[in-house]
């Protein structure tokens, strides 16, 4: 028998450029590990990567049939708003061919309970964590025509039930390199799954639905490594865990551990952690050991903006945390929600302080994400149901599961737009400038313009009339524009 794992297609345009950062990374070994899950369970696998397909739904359908799979499972991630290309490529296939589909990852997870009737063509959804009901199931469709009830499977012909998370992660198997992670020299691997934390803003509680971080084995981990270095060169490891690092001494080890290892094999590696984890002589030995870059989510430079997301961190722990980063030499990147929905002005003010003072708006391409990040609203997570609720809820027709959220504060709204406009005209400017091969720009005057833009519309978004407003939001993103214009190779 055979199974395909299909990657839906969701080809990204300059509107949903920044959304990316939303989706969990975890996501992009789900499909690597749902092959090598269904290659152990006996079947035959096969891999079509439609993600930034632009073919029509015809020649998709056609590739997706000329497969001959019996099971076709597509890790349906976001769509960007091409929801309904997907839902027409499905409906193609299931009139032209009699196959089981089913999807999971992130997005059916969270619109499990809409998802079936706006996409009927789907006989079942994984929900969460997917690999142990996928071997369940497939082991079970060897014996019979339609699935078994088994926990974690949504499907019309059986009450559903939760499936616990995997308890012990050494039971995964090594996933497959497949699609665009092949495409970089960077090799994701995971070392841990779930978080902790319960930022009210994240999806990974609500994926695995629970709290807890769950760590392999450091010799599995370097197992895999093995395993995977020889199938294709690569000249960095990250680790996609939602923190890589734990508490306490026991977790520091373990780091330091893995962080040998990736030494030994002479290949640098980044990562992902939070604020609270980070420690001095940890990150020296990191440094030492080849870590190349460290992603930390800080969200916000004001307690009180930390409190209502539910971050459980403080702006003292954020500094302390940055300036040992910066002292151990390891690039550092951000997370930041400037727009936090709720936003005051004054918060907005502290926000670019705290950031200016942790020396952190000094490079245009991190700026513009410090000053400008949208959070999008999944239907099926708390943030949808609570704004959805307070009537802030901002539906679209051509994005039926996402939306927008209308701010508390009126000018807030008003910066937040300039801010956009401002981050897309920066992304398109760029993405011209390198399809000409353009790499040099004048740094300071870009990342000055974004930032004069920034401080100038919070000084003047709550008292001054639309009219000047916009002419001034005008004038800031004209000389933007003008600045990228005149790069030259
Ligand atoms: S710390 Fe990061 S991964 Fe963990 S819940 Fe918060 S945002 Fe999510």
């Amino acid at each position: 028998m055979k199974i395909v794992i299909i990657e839906n297609p969701r080809p990204l345009s300059i509107e949903h450029y920044n959304d990316v950062a939303n989706a969990p990374l975890s996501a992009s070994l789900n499909s690597g590990y749902a092959l090598a899950v269904a290659r152990r369970a006996g079947w035959d696998v096969g891999y079509l990567d439609l993600s930034a397909s632009h073919q029509s739904e015809q020649t998709m359908a056609g590739q997706i049939i000329a497969q001959g799979a019996d099971v076709i499972l597509v890790h349906w991630v976001y769509s960007w708003g091409h929801e309904a290309t997907v839902r027409a490529v499905l409906a193609r296939v299931k009139r032209e061919q009699n196959v089981m589909i089913g999807a999971f990852g992130l997005f059916p997870t969270l619109s499990r309970s809409r998802l079936p009737e706006y996409a009927p063509q789907l006989d079942f959804i994984i929900v969460g964590e997917f690999e142990q009901t996928l071997d369940d199931l497939l082991r079970s469709r060897e014996n019979g025509d339609r699935p078994m009830a088994v926990p974690g499977l949504a499907h019309r012909e059986t009450t559903y039930a939760a499936r616990d998370v995997i308890d012990d992660l050494t039971w995964l198997p090594v996933p497959d390199d497949v699609g665009a992670n092949c495409d970089y020299t960077t090799m994701n691997i995971a070392a841990s799954r779930g978080c902790f934390g319960e930022c009210s803003f994240c999806f990974i509680s609500g994926f695995y639905s629970c709290s807890r971080r769950r760590e392999r084995s450091v010799s599995s981990l370097e197992a895999e490594i093995e395993a995977r270095l020889q199938r294709r060169r690569i000249d960095q490891l990250y680790f996609i865990d939602p923190t890589f690092i734990g508490h306490g001494a026991t977790q520091r080890d373990r780091v330091a551990a893995i962080s040998g290892i990736a030494r030994s094999a002479a290949i640098p590696f980044g990562f992902e952690t939070r604020v609270d984890t980070v420690d001095k002589r940890l990150f020296n030995l990191l440094a030492k050991n080849g870590a190349s870059s460290v992603f930390l989510g800080i969200e916000s430079g004001c307690d009180s903006v930390l409190r209502r997301i539910n971050k459980k961190t403080t702006t003292r722990q954020i500094s302390r945390a940055v300036h040992c980063i910066q002292e151990s030499g390891i690039p550092l990147t951000i997370g930041f929600i400037m727009f936090e929905p709720d936003s005051t002005m004054a918060e907005l003010a502290e926000n670019y302080d705290f950031l200016e003072d942790l020396g952190l708006l000094s490079d245009h391409e991190l700026t513009v994400n410090l000053l400008y990040h949208n959070q999008i609203v999944l239907y099926g997570s708390e943030s949808w149901n609570r704004f959805e609720k307070a009537g802030r809820l901002l539906l679209d027709e051509n994005l039926p599961f996402e939306a927008g959220y209308r701010f508390k504060h009126v000018a807030v709204a008003r910066v937040c737009r300039t801010m956009r406009l401002m981050a897309s005209g920066y992304f398109q400017g760029m993405e011209r400038l390198r399809g000409k091969g353009i790499r040099q720009v004048d740094d300071a005057a870009i990342n000055g313009v974004m930032k004069e833009a920034f401080r100038e519309c919070i000084g003047i978004a709550e008292n001054s009339s639309e009219q000047y407003y916009h002419h001034r939001e005008e004038l800031f993103l004209a000389d933007l524009h003008s600045l990228l214009a005149d790069s030259k190779g």
